[in-house]
């Protein structure tokens, strides 16, 4: 479809402003939501919508919800009946139905990107990108509401480009939890409705941007608990994380995502950062690549893999 023909629409949602993922991570503003985000439900994944020309409100209720999510069974209010209550069993990045490499012993490997957003978390590192075009290197994309409100046009390019995909990063970029746990100093989400928000809100901006409901979700500083999870699922996203923590929230040197990107073996699903230019993602993959490639690993998106 017309990619270009889609509309960028950002003023109807408001974002709180907290840090990045993860080692840089400090604020713990609750988010902003616009209340009659609410209502709406929102497209299945892999869903594509029509392309419009018309501006017209990113949160307008939607007269004929879709089959899956947005259904009875996946509404807000469904999931806040069905869960509320539910006591989490477990917190952090390895919780279970939490995707952290893909199934298959195919020598390749998933790159993941995140692009968190907040006051210091809005940059785009162009000359990764470069060199994920210029070496025709696929990657999936995960962004975060925040950062398509300071990049709109930067988002539209990516999301035209078929060498990436786009995925879901959160809409105010917190650990999603239904208690309010905390991590890196970041506030979590506090219950059911709020973890429905910060999937949703976003879930429909990107899909609108782009056309295309992403299929996958991480959350800033990709901490769950399980409850959480389930959640998610339900309204028909994977969580993925990673196995290899490729540029620790962009603090890395170069040697040192390097050395991380090379301890990748078939299946691995790695996770640097699109949004710090200034620090060692870009050259330490540069660096990795050809080394990678040497061992017979090809660069997949995660769709290839998961479904
Ligand atoms: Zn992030």
């Amino acid at each position: 479809m017309d990619v270009k023909r889609r509309t960028f629409l950002l003023g109807t949602v408001s974002y709180a402003v907290v840090g990045c993922s993860p080692a840089n991570q400090r604020s713990s503003t609750p988010p902003s939501l616009d209340a009659t985000a609410h209502s709406e439900p929102i497209p299945p994944a892999s869903s594509v919508t029509s392309a419009t020309s018309e501006p017209t409100p990113s949160v307008e209720p939607d007269p004929t919800p879709s089959r899956s999510v947005g259904s009875d069974r996946t509404s807000r209010k469904a999931l806040i009946r069905r869960y509320s209550g539910k006591r989490p069993n477990a917190w952090g990045e390895a919780v279970p139905r939490v995707v952290r490499r893909l199934p298959t012993k195919d020598r390749v490997v998933a790159l993941t990107l995140d692009a968190c957003g907040g006051r210091t978390g809005s940059g785009y590192d162009a000359k990764l990108i470069e060199l994920l075009r210029r070496e025709r290197v696929p990657a999936t994309l995960f962004v975060n509401a925040r950062w398509i409100e300071a990049n709109p046009r930067k988002l539209r390019r990516l999301a035209e480009d078929p060498l990436f995909e786009i995925a879901n990063h959160g809409t105010a970029h917190r650990p999603l939890s239904v208690t309010g746990r905390s991590v890196y100093g970041i506030s979590g989400t506090t219950s059911v409705a709020d973890v429905v928000d910060e999937v949703t809100v976003n879930q429909r901006l990107l899909t609108k941007l782009t056309g295309v409901a992403p299929a996958f979700f991480r959350s800033g500083t990709a901490y769950y608990d399980d409850v959480a999870v389930r959640v998610v699922s339900d309204l028909g996203l994977r969580v993925v994380n990673f196995n290899v923590l490729g540029d620790a929230g962009a603090t890395y040197s170069t040697s040192q995502v390097a050395s991380a990107m090379l301890t990748s073996t078939s299946g691995s699903i790695i996770l640097a950062h699109m949004n710090r230019p200034s620090r060692g993602t870009a050259e330490g993959i540069e660096a990795a690549l050809p080394k990678l490639r040497k061992r017979g690993f090809r660069f997949v998106r995660l769709s290839e893999y998961l479904r």
